[in-house]
């Protein structure tokens, strides 16, 4: 893949904080290149740069220095609607704490993100409804968040951030809120997503985690300390799920 086909780019990429008189490079001179289709997990210790990162990529932050082109546009340089924009048509967001409507249905809850779009509600519904098989969840719907599991939340979560196509499917620490069986279902998921075409990015300090992604970029003081490619990565599939 030549680099002008990059889904992401960072040249440079910079991040600073004031801290009474002191600057702290969060990320400091970060170059890496990101292809559709790719599979990355961001690992590091504590304090290594990594929330800052997916901030930066997710567009909730701007960096200080350097360049971020997403699909080749420049995002350093965007007013905060552009942002807004951009966050809402290219990124889907998945937390660690599921961050869901509580008083919304599950079905609900995956068409949020359409409204913002302009979409009619017919569609709306339809696309979320979509989405909601994608994860195995067509006969939860209806059901609001405090009569899911934590599993089927976090697969809440994922159809949401699926409905409105994103480039880009960007989780922070996915399973750091579920057993270790649900955290496989989960990452089952993401497998699945990632072979039917999908572009994953994982932010996790869990090696386990990691381990499923063919791609591993370790970050150590705000830099790339390592960026691999992995051989012999975990992979699960949409039968080895257990029932929702
Ligand atoms: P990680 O997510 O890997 O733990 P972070 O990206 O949160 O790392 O933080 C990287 C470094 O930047 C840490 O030293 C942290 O203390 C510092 N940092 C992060 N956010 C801020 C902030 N808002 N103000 C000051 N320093 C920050
Ligand atoms: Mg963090």
């Amino acid at each position: 893949m030549s680099q002008a086909e990059s889904l992401i780019r960072l040249e440079g990429i910079a991040k600073h904080y004031q801290m009474g008189g002191e600057t702290i490079a969060a990320l400091n001179g970060i170059d890496l290149h990101v292809a559709r289709n790719d599979y990355v997990a961001f690992i590091g210790s504590s304090g290594s740069g990594k929330s800052t990162m997916m901030n930066i990529l997710g567009c909730l932050d701007t960096p200080t220095m350097g360049k971020y082109f997403l699909n080749g546009r420049d995002v350093a340089g965007m007013s905060e609607t552009d942002l807004a924009r951009t966050r809402n048509e290219e990124i889907g967001f998945i937390f660690q704490s599921f961050n869901l409507l509580t008083r919304a249905t599950a079905l609900q809850n995956v068409m949020q993100p359409l409204i913002y779009r302009g979409i009619r509600p017919a569609e709306r519904a339809k696309r979320a409804a979509e989405a909601m098989a994608r994860v195995g969840l067509e006969k939860r719907m209806d059901h609001l968040p405090n009569q899911l599991s934590g599993g089927q939340r976090q697969r809440v979560a994922i159809a949401r951030a699926l409905c409105s196509e994103p480039s880009i499917l960007l989780a922070d620490e996915p399973t750091g809120n579920l057993d270790s069986a649900t955290a496989a279902d989960i990452m089952a998921l993401f497998d699945t997503l990632h072979e039917e075409g999908q572009t994953v990015i994982v932010v996790t300090h869990e090696p386990d985690i990691a381990a499923h992604c063919q791609r591993v970029v370790r970050l150590a003081d705000g830099k790339v300390q390592s960026d691999t490619v992995n051989h012999q990565r975990t992979r699960f599939h949409k039968r080895e799920l257990a029932n929702v």
